[in-house]
């Protein structure tokens, strides 16, 4: 029986490398690659050998005669990328990634290629993947925060934990003996980055793009309006966020904006408390939401359906998950696009809103509102907000909705990083494929490099960052092996003592497994896979209850035998 992709698919392409007959597309070699929503299983081509299961790091391959009731229509969607053929029909295989560096080369080298990574969330995992596949490579990875991986553990929503089991990929890369995490150290505060170019070859800033696009219209600040930012920072117990004040006394709640971040937000809030209460939701979002009085919440779009931000993978677990209705003109609008649009996802999109209930029925359970061509001009209200003013796209016709609670989720944005230019248009550090350049002179600054959101903005997957990171890679390993850049001029441990001068709370790879099994051992305790800490102080208590290494242990005992009695 062929396998089938499904919702969580992270499009890392794992599962290309590890198909013995190429039936999965598009690969990282093929052009629709970079744009395509997910990945999709030939199931003429499709052998049934498994290995893609094995392969995939979020759990998203399942055989078709597995699949649960909300997975079925991946089959459909795997089967429909592909054009009809006979049966057995194959594809040649598809390129394998190259090796980057030329073993001969380094063996030749005084100073093995010693790589400063700054940030640890997919694009920082997957770079470091990357270069510890050759051997002699030292990576060592900086965070700002006591735990690592990023936006996976602090964006994607908590009740997708399929999507997250990627970390147990990333812990993995990070057990690799060249590999060490300095985390809750802060590049820029704690370490500038002239002390990480002295210490390294070079260094790759994977520091994501952490703030959020503002929108610019009156009322924005007012107590009520907020941004999916900060919201999910604070659902997925970011320390930062963990004091954001929520108010969810209200019945309505607007979204600004369609993308999946927008699904997400909207998800939780209309979740059933019992299901969230099963993942690893903090407990101060958990205890809000018992509370909450939130009947409806309006995803407003700007545009039209067809133009829609999210997903047809999350549409589909959406409206498997929950109760979504659309008013009845947008449903009108979008039984008139069908006619003209002829994209197999555009139209799989379009089949599913087509057939959304108007929401004129009483419903039992919080619903969802997909709302279409309302452009936001005033948030309204004084001392709070009362509700939000649209114009309906094309027209003059001005729409209000009624609503406590505003949440703006129109994307993310870089932010800029001390030392480095920065493009603050695009929100991104200008760069050359990973290289930073130097917008004076248009040459790359010596030693610098960026992956993931900071290289190319806050688009695509987890996944998306693997191809990413592996460009970023290729173009370093590439100035190391041509000489450009200077070793480095002190030793590893003149850097773990320049850090721990510096921030003697650095949390070392064995501290996060501590906090890691702590907060499992927390979360277990009633059902949850993990109960997350949220406040720096308890990770950092966590952390100390670490086993000391054997090394240490020993150094111990001979320090104390010289004390004086
Ligand atoms: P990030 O994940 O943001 O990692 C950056 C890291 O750098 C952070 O850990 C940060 O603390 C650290 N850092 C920043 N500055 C410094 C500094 N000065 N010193 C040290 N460390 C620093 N994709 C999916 O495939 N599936 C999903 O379900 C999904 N859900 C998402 C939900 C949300 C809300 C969002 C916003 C995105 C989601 N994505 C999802 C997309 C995915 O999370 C991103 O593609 C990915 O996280 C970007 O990776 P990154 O490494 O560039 O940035
Ligand atoms: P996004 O996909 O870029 O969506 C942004 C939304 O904001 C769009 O609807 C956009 O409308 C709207 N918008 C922008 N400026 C606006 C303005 N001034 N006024 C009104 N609306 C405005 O961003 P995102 O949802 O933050 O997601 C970021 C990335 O993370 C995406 O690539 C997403 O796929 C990924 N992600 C993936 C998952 C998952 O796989 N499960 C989950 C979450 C996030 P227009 O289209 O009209 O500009």
């Amino acid at each position: 029986m062929p396998h089938v992709i499904t919702q969580s698919c992270c499009n890392d392409g794992s599962c290309v490398f590890a198909c013995p007959v190429n039936c999965i597309h598009p690969t990282p070699d093929e052009p629709g690659f970079a744009t395509s929503e997910m990945l999709y299983i030939d199931p003429v081509a499709c052998v049934d050998c498994g290995a893609c299961v094995d392969a995939c790091p979020v759990g998203a391959i399942a055989s078709d005669t597995r699949l649960t009731p909300e997975q079925i229509p991946f089959a459909e969607l795997n089967a429909s990328y592909y054009p009809p053929r006979p049966a057995g029909v194959k594809t040649p295989p598809t390129s394998k990634l190259a090796p980057v560096i030329p073993p001969l080369e380094i063996r030749a080298r005084r100073h093995p290629l010693t790589v400063a990574i700054v940030g640890s969330g997919p694009a920082g995992m997957y770079a470091a993947d990357e270069l510890l596949t050759q051997s002699g490579v030292r990576v060592n990875v900086f965070e700002k925060l006591p735990t690592p991986y990023g936006l996976v553990r602090a964006g994607v929503a908590p009740d997708h934990q399929s999507t997250k089991r990627v970390t147990r990929l990333f812990d993995r890369i990070a057990d690799h003996r060249d590999f060490r995490f300095f985390l809750n150290v802060e590049v820029g505060k704690h370490v500038s980055h002239s002390e990480l170019r002295a210490h390294h070859h070079a260094v790759l800033y994977a520091v994501g793009a952490p703030n959020d696009r503002r929108l610019d219209i009156d009322g924005m600040g007012l107590p009520g309006t907020g941004t999916a930012t900060e919201f999910v920072a604070w659902i997925n117990g970011h320390p930062e966020f963990a004091a954001l004040p929520v108010d969810l006394r209200y019945e309505r709640v607007v979204i600004i904006g369609n993308g999946n971040v927008a699904l997400d937000v909207a998800r939780v809030l209309t979740a059933d408390l019992n299901e969230l209460a099963r993942t690893d939701i903090s407990d101060h979002a958990l205890s809000t939401f018992r509370n909450s009085a939130v009947r409806e919440v309006v995803i407003a779009a700007r545009r039209t359906p067809v133009h829609s931000a999210f997903t047809l993978p999350e549409l589909i677990g959406l409206v498997a998950a929950s109760e979504v209705v659309i008013d009845a003109a947008d449903r009108d609008r979008v039984r008139r696009d069908l006619a003209t649009v002829s994209d197999p996802v555009a139209r799989t999109k379009l089949e599913i809103l087509s057939t959304l209930p108007d929401g004129s029925a009483p419903s039992s359970r919080p619903r969802i509102r997909l709302a279409y061509q309302l452009a936001p001009q005033r948030i309204l209200g004084k001392q709070r907000v009362s509700g939000v003013e649209f114009v309906v796209t094309g027209t003059d016709e001005v729409r209000r909705i009624d609503t406590g609670l505003v949440l703006t989720s129109i994307g993310y944005r870089g932010k800029p990083i001390r030392d480095l230019p920065f493009d603050d248009a695009a929100g991104v550090v200008p760069n050359d494929g990973g290289r930073v350049i130097d917008p004076d002179s248009g040459r790359p600054l010596p030693g610098a490099y960026v992956a993931g959101w900071i290289k190319r903005g806050p688009t695509g997957f987890i996944g998306t960052n693997k191809t990413c990171s592996l460009q970023t890679v290729r173009a370093l390993v590439a100035d190391f092996n041509e000489g450009r850049l200077s070793d480095p001029v002190a030793g590893s441990d003149a850097l773990a003592k320049l850090v721990r001068a510096r921030q003697p709370n650095v949390v070392d790879a064995a501290g996060w497994r501590a906090i890691d099994a702590a907060e499992v051992i927390r979360g277990n305790a009633d059902g949850r896979p993990r109960n997350k800490f949220t406040s720096i102080a308890d990770m950092l208590a966590a952390a100390a209850a670490a086993p000391v290494p054997p090394r240490r242990r020993l150094t111990d005992r001979l320090r104390h035998l010289t004390l004086p009695n």
